[in-house]
């Protein structure tokens, strides 16, 4: 079968390359991959900048959704042709201080889907029974192969900020990423400002049919003069950092109120310069946030399920893996916003 295979740790080493159907083995799925979102760190390792660890030759890819289409021995609770999800912390060890208190995304010894572990992009792919998640039937597969990134985006909520129904939440970065934030802070009862520049006026206009309170374009409209407006001058409640840029993240921080709370998901790439003092003053709650675990999973499972976030709408392009290339041209030129993979059997 095909599959897209990261073969040397070097810029641009990224290739179709025919391999074969791999067998499950004790404890293991084999999934049918229905589609497969691509993410801005298959950029990194394309372009060799990635800072997660990558052991090449391996087959990329960490966002998809499937079918099971073959079980190992062992493996309990799944069967031919069910609707499958699966978490990207491949092999976590177990025994470190952040495995036995939950936080394997933290594991020490971390090892990850398509990054050591061949990937999603190709047809089929092998997955461990205690990282899948069932799929549930009235959520759809499009939207099934974006949970990965949204449960990433609830960690940074759920477990490392503090939202409550009526804080207004700033979300910088309209993005696929951010576009869930919203989504998710609007879903806690939140008012949620989302913000872009020119280059995203498409994305915006996605987030006001996503029925966002407010989508503004910075360099149109004054962002301080509308915060001010909806806090009484006190500043947003809490900041979702989901655009990675050093605008963005000074912006925040200008316009978080004291005691509030600032959480970065999007990775910068790159050190940023910020104003430390902010947080002196401010008594900011300031925190990061990293990969997701099985409680991020499961919420989000929830929320789709009850209709409370909306993926299909982000998903604005399907290629098929032969033209990788164009898709990844495409993403890094921010042409639409989420575009995923449909890898099909040769
Ligand atoms: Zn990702
Ligand atoms: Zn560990």
């Amino acid at each position: 079968m095909k599959a897209l295979v990261k073969y040397e740790m070097k810029p641009h080493a990224l290739e179709i390359r025919d391999i074969p159907i791999p067998e499950p083995g004790p404890g293991q799925i084999r999934v049918k991959v229905e589609y497969a979102g691509i993410c801005g760190s298959d950029l990194h390792i394309y372009h060799n900048s990635i800072a997660i660890t990558t052991r090449p030759p391996v087959v990329v890819g960490h966002e998809f959704s499937g079918f099971v289409d073959k079980v190992g021995s062992g493996v309990q609770g799944w069967k031919e042709g069910d609707r499958i999800v699966a978490e990207a912390v491949y092999h976590r060890c177990g025994v470190c201080k952040y495995c036995r208190t939950g936080k394997y995304n933290l594991c020490l010894d971390k090892l990850s889907f398509g990054y050591v572990y061949n990937g999603c992009f190709e047809r089929y792919t092998i997955v461990e029974d205690y990282n899948a998640h069932h799929l549930p039937d009235d959520i759809d597969m499009i939207s099934g192969a974006m949970i990965e990134p949204m449960a990433c985006v609830a960690r940074g909520i759920y477990d490392q900020c503090h939202l409550e129904a009526g804080f207004t939440v700033l979300v910088s970065g309209p993005g696929p990423i951010g576009l869930m934030a919203t989504q998710i802070a609007k879903a806690e009862g939140c008012e949620v400002i989302v913000t872009g520049t020119g280059v995203d006026e498409e994305r915006l206009a996605i987030a006001k049919q996503l029925g966002i309170d407010h989508a503004v374009n910075i360099e149109k409209e004054n962002l301080k003069e509308l915060v001010d407006s909806l806090t009484d001058g006190y500043g947003v409640d809490a900041v979702l950092e989901c655009s990675g840029s050093q605008a963005g993240i000074n912006s925040g921080l200008s316009l978080v109120r004291k005691c509030g709370w600032f959480v970065m998901i999007a990775l910068a790439g790159r050190p940023i310069t910020f104003d430390i003092e902010a947080m002196n003053y401010k008594e900011l709650h300031f925190s990061g946030s990293i990969a997701s675990t099985y409680s991020n999973w499961e919420k989000c499972l929830w929320l789709l399920h009850h209709r409370k976030v909306q993926l299909a709408p982000l998903a604005t392009g399907i290629y098929r893996l032969d033209d990788w290339k164009q898709a990844f041209e495409d993403m890094e030129n921010k042409k639409g916003l989420k575009l995923l993979f449909k890898p099909e059997d040769d």
